[in-house]
């Protein structure tokens, strides 16, 4: 190809990242992570529905700030039972994240059963039948789409006192190769990040406790916790043609954590 005709390429042509004309579904986007890949994705052109139990009113102001789309979905995660009519109400979507996840904290030799249950729901259960219920819609189409499982350094390590979380980040990240390998072949790009310790609501406690925050410190080859932000560029990647041979992975963004 002349560089006269490179040139007159279509913007999208020439940005494999460029998202323009899709919509993401993106899960607990009110705060943390969420909120990030929101107004990651959003940056890179795309419109974004919100889906979680709190109103994501500052990220629907940071998303009409990048002049891009934005509707909340209300939805309790924490069971099945919204996901058809989540669906119904968010339309036609391109991208769906699955990000909203707990964390429960207690010794394996006390931790409850209904700690176990919530986290299990919320963090795996919903996230299966979510992306299936969205998958159904992209078959029926006759289209493919892109998912993305927010997973956990947990998907590949032990970790300490949360039974419930790591078993459902490991099994998360185990769904997320079982389903590429369904659904690749459909033109479904199954894929999950990892993020390492981001400062978010969800790593409070680990950042107040002076031990562990030193602990985890001294561990990040990168030196410091992850910024929210700092995830943004992985799920635009996951999401673009850039990634459309991508199917099955999860991409660690972790300062260098696990290649300790
Ligand atoms: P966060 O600030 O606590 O955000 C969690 C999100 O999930 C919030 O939007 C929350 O909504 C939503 N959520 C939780 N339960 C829900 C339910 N039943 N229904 C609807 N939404 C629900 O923590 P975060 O760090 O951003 O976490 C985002 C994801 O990243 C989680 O899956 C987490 O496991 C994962 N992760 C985080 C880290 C980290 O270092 N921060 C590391 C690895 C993985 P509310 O605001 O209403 O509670």
């Amino acid at each position: 190809m002349s560089d006269h005709a490179s040139t007159n390429r279509e913007p999208a042509e020439m940005n494999p990242f460029d998202l323009g004309g899709r919509t993401a579904l993106v899960t607990g986007a009110n705060t943390g992570l969420g909120q990030a890949i929101a107004v990651g994705l959003a940056g890179a052109g795309a419109d974004i529905v919100a889906v979680g139990r709190s109103a994501p009113t500052e990220t629907e102001a940071m998303v009409i700030g990048l002049g891009r789309s934005f509707k909340a979905i209300s939805a309790d995660l924490g069971s099945t039972a919204p996901i058809a009519d989540v669906v119904a109400q968010a339309g036609p979507v391109d991208i769906l994240v699955n990000n909203a996840g707990i964390i429960r904290r207690a010794d394996s030799l006390d931790f409850s059963e209904a700690d176990w249950d919530a986290v299990m729901d919320t963090n795996l259960k919903t996230a299966f039948f979510l992306s299936q219920a969205v998958a159904r819609t992209w078959v029926a189409g006759g289209r493919g789409g892109r998912i993305i499982n927010i997973c956990s350094m947990l998907s590949f390590q032990g970790g300490i006192r949360v039974p419930s979380y790591t078993a459902s980040k490991s099994g998360l990240a185990g769904l997320t190769r079982l389903l590429a390998c369904e659904w690749a072949s459909k033109g479904i790009n199954v894929n999950g990040i990892a993020p390492g310790y981001f400062e978010t609501n969800n790593t409070e406690a680990l950042r107040a406790d002076e031990t562990r925050n030193r602990d985890i410190l001294a561990r990040i080859p990168a030196g410091h916790w992850g910024k929210p932000s700092d995830l943004a560029g992985a799920a635009v990647f996951l999401s673009s043609d850039a990634a459309s041979y991508v199917h099955g992975t999860v991409l660690a963004v972790d300062g260098g954590w696990l290649a300790r």
